[in-house]
């Protein structure tokens, strides 16, 4: 067999999970199966489970209530049952025509009718179409690449790579470990004799290799990068306490013990010869920029520059406002950068960055475009670090990396994998990133493999929780009222809409309507919109107007999910709740509660929700403790779809389970070690094996 030529279309949509290699495809593991070599009689089917039936169509048609909606009923020789789809083609429609034989596969549920399935998998077949012989993989994968050109890939590869063990025979038999090729063959591939169950809990021998080997290269890799870390130069930069101090004393709050903890952390590094890299975690609302702001000083008090990042304009503005007042009073006044900015007003403080004129530049992304080059940069800090891309968070480091002897390439960046080649004639600032996606902290640390982390575990006094309602949206006109009379008494609302399969511009379409609905609607109101296409300047002076009161209610999509901060808005309605993840919709609701008034977050859904859906809204309704729901959603999803992982295609641990798999994680502990000690090729190659894809972002 030949290796597959893969389309540049395909590659991308690969790229997005994760896949980057024709050997990663070995490593993108079944997510669960799908049993097809069985039918079960429609008498027998419980709501619950997930069937093979088999019937010839009855009924067919479309109907509109709730929404446009084709409608069938099948039947077998014992019983009936519904399927419904709610997007559906006519080339769909044609097949489910009354008379035709059809196989589906689904779940089974109550509905109004009777037993059913919502969107089934479904295919023609006639009176002796064969069953499958063994189980069918199901993969993670993403929009626009179908299970089986997945599949087709996975089993081309399977037939022409090489599927070397990269652990050394006497380890694998005194560990009583399954070989890497049987167990990744069977993975795939099950054989008619395993249980789905088996495979999906897990437990089965070839999975325990998989989340060994998994567990160890993480080992690995954290041991070999915190090695070649401490062997980096960075500027030492002590606590002198000058600068720092008084800030403390001129805020109008006092710090929790969780800031004052976290800060001291961060503050012990800063003053090590070896570059930070800090994880900040903190749930929204729990004072991080002050945190930020503390460090920064730290640095200014040694005379060195400090870049503080921020994912949105919007972000990054109020940031800069926010240091501007803390700082201004003692003389320093941070520079302010961002794409949106005049030429000229740009040039200018590309100037007085590159002179060292300003020790403290505040922005987005434009902080680290070529023309912008810093005096002296001895900390770098970003905030809501999982929105940055890797190569983004690279080129800031490199931004401030000095060189003291000898000229250093970019290509000292990737140096060897796993050889340790540190640079020492390069100093690189210490960095400190934030993120407000709570995680638990063993999550946080294998994720992060090479992070250490400082959790703020606790919110600042006098909060009043916001309070969450879920209403369906067939309700929607009470939830206008709502909105109505809470702006008409002076509070501020926004109206979150809702996101549309990923696209952006249906997005925009939405919010486009949705505010032409509510100014009709609410023609005494002053209502505004914010999006992500409207132009920078724009969306800034929306924010402002908002922020300052002039407008009451403000219709936005999802880009004010980050660190927007208005303390008087107090009443969010999420559009379609459930259509966003457990994160978003913690983030969202994390705008209003900001202020002292009693808040109100409204989750409008719309019926029927899938089980995913429903557990969902139910967590969010239940909780308003981020690392509760952190915890609980990576019990839904798993811990690789956490913190964006999805986007920027990295996730350390994609099988194991750090809780459920101690046992396996304290053995990868100890063969890191001995394999590093007695097998340095084998450590390598596993690393190579596993790793490959992740060495930027280990790096970073
Ligand atoms: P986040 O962690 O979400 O970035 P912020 O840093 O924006 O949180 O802080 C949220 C709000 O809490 C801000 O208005 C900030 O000034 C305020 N704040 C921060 N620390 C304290 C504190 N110790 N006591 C009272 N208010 C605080
Ligand atoms: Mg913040």
């Amino acid at each position: 067999m030949q290796p597959t030529k893969i389309s540049p279309a395909t590659l991308s949509k690969l790229a997005k999970l994760g896949i980057h290699h024709r050997a990663d495809l070995l490593l993108h593991l079944p997510l669960r199966y799908e049993d097809e070599t069985q039918l079960a009689p429609i008498d027998t089917v419980q709501a619950g489970e997930t069937v093979q039936v088999q019937g010839t169509v009855a009924h067919s048609e479309i109907v509109f209530r709730p929404r446009r909606t084709l409608v069938c009923r099948i039947e077998d020789e014992g019983g009936e049952l519904y399927l419904r789809f709610l997007n559906f083609y006519p080339s769909q429609q044609k097949q489910l025509a009354v008379g035709k034989k059809i196989r589906v596969i689904g779940e089974v549920r109550m509905g109004f009718y009777g037993m059913e399935m919502v969107h089934p998998k479904c295919r023609a077949v006639d009176d002796d179409t064969p069953l499958q012989q063994s189980l069918t993989p199901v993969y993670p994968t993403t929009a626009g690449l179908s299970q089986p050109i997945l599949r087709k890939l996975i089993v081309n590869a399977l037939e022409t790579l090489p599927l070397p063990d990269t652990l050394p025979d006497a380890l694998l038999k005194k560990m009583k470990l399954a070989s890497f090729a049987e167990s990744i063959r069977l993975l795939h591939n099950p054989t008619p004799d395993i249980a789905a169950s088996e495979l999906e809990q897990r437990r089965h021998a070839a999975w325990r290799r998989i989340k060994f080997d998994e567990l160890l290269a993480q080992q690995l890799s954290m041991r070999v990068h915190h090695k070649e870390r401490s062997q980096r130069a960075a500027p030492k930069l002590d606590a002198h306490g000058k600068l720092t101090a008084r800030l403390i004393k001129a805020l109008p709050f006092a710090l929790t013990h969780a800031q004052q903890r976290t800060y001291a952390e961060i503050s012990r590094d800063l003053a090590l010869p070896h570059p930070m890299q800090r994880l900040l975690l903190g749930d929204v609302g729990s004072g991080k920029t002050i945190v930020a702001a503390l460090a920064a000083l730290q640095a200014i008090e040694n005379g060195y520059q400090v870049a503080l990042m921020a994912p949105t304009e919007i972000l990054a503005e109020q940031h800069y406002l926010k240091l501007r007042d803390w700082l201004e009073p003692m003389g320093l006044a941070p520079v302010w950068l961002s794409g949106s900015l005049k030429k000229k007003e740009k040039q200018h403080a590309a100037e007085k960055i590159a002179s060292g004129e300003t020790l403290l530049a505040i922005g987005t992304h434009a902080l680290f475009q070529h023309s912008i080059v810093f005096h002296k940069l001895g900390l770098a800090i970003v905030d809501e670090q999982h929105k940055f891309g890797v190569q983004q968070r690279l080129a800031l480091r490199n931004k401030g990396k000095s060189d003291v002897g000898r000229v250093s390439t970019r290509k000292d960046e990737n140096a060897d994998s796993v050889g340790l080649k540190p640079d020492l004639h390069t100093t690189e600032p210490h960095q400190l990133m934030m993120s407000a996606t709570p995680i638990p902290r063993t999550l946080a640390m294998s994720y992060y493999a090479d992070l250490d982390v400082s959790v703020i575990d606790e919110l600042p006094p006098g909060r009043t929780p916001v309070v969450t309602k879920l209403v369906s949206d067939a309700r929607r006109d009470e939830v206008f009222e709502r909105v109505r009379v809470a702006c008409v008494e002076g509070q501020q609302a926004y109206w979150v809409c809702p996101l549309i399969d990923e696209s952006e511009t249906l997005q925009l379409q939405t919010a486009l309507e949705t505010y032409q609905l509510l100014t009709e609607t609410f023609p005494e109101l002053r209502v505004g919109l914010v999006h992500g296409k409207l132009d920078n300047a724009e969306k800034a002076r929306v924010m402002a107007a908002f922020k300052a009161g002039e407008l009451q209610l403000l219709v936005a999509t999802t880009v004010i999910e980050v660190g927007v901060d208005v303390p008087n808005a107090s009443l969010m309605v999420i559009d379609h709740a459930e259509r966003m993840g457990l994160a978003q919709l913690h983030q969202l609701r994390g705008r209003v509660g900001r202020g002292a008034a009693h808040s109100l977050c409204i989750l409008l859904y719309q019926q029927p929700l899938s089980e995913l859906a429903r557990s969902r809204l139910k967590i969010i309704f239940e909780s308003n403790d981020g690392f509760a729901i952190a915890q609980q959603d990576m019990q839904l999803r798993g811990p690789g779809e956490l913190l964006g992982a999805r986007q920027s295609g990295v996730a350390m641990l994609r099988f194991a389970d750090i809780s459920a798999d101690e046992d396996l994680l304290d053995q990868a502990r100890l063969i890191a070690d001995k394999l590093l000690r007695d097998f340095p090729d084998a450590a390598r190659a596993h690393l190579q094996r596993w790793m490959a894809n992740k060495q930027d972002y280990l790096h970073v």
